[in-house]
């Protein structure tokens, strides 16, 4: 496996497909929100104070649980898709947060907003299950 610096041309690709999948990360959530718009009322616009709320009611909570999981998700992923754009803009995109090595291409091609190596990313994982 020979891990290389990424070339600029490969990064501009990666900027093209991060701002395609911000694009369609925010329209998801648009519709998400209009959806939950129209079907209750929604004074303040916090989602999840919101959701807590309506399920001291327990009305109709499972299917507006799911929204806001699936909301919270997206919100989630959009953060590291700026992010990973911000990396491509100062020009660390494609560097290991942990170790600072280089993270494989095939591996950004699946996940381009990846900010570890495949390798740290499973000692995270680890972690994170353990700590549960
Ligand atoms: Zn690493």
């Amino acid at each position: 496996m020979t891990l290389k610096e990424l070339s600029l041309d490969v990064m501009e690709q990666f900027k093209q497909i991060l701002l395609k999948e911000k694009e369609d990360t925010l329209k998801v959530i648009r519709d998400i929100n209009n959806l939950q718009m129209k079907g209750v009322k929604n004074e303040n616009g916090d989602l999840s104070s919101y959701s807590k709320h309506q399920a001291d009611q327990g009305t109709d909570v499972d299917s507006l649980e799911k929204e806001v999981y699936l909301l919270e998700n997206l919100q989630e992923k959009l953060k590291e898709i700026n992010q990973a754009l911000k990396r491509i803009y100062d020009k660390s995109f494609g560097i290991c947060e942990m170790c600072g090595c280089y993270i494989e291409e095939k591996r950004l091609q699946i996940v381009p907003f990846a900010d570890m190596c495949i390798k740290c990313k499973t000692e995270e994982e680890i972690k994170k299950s353990k700590r549960r």
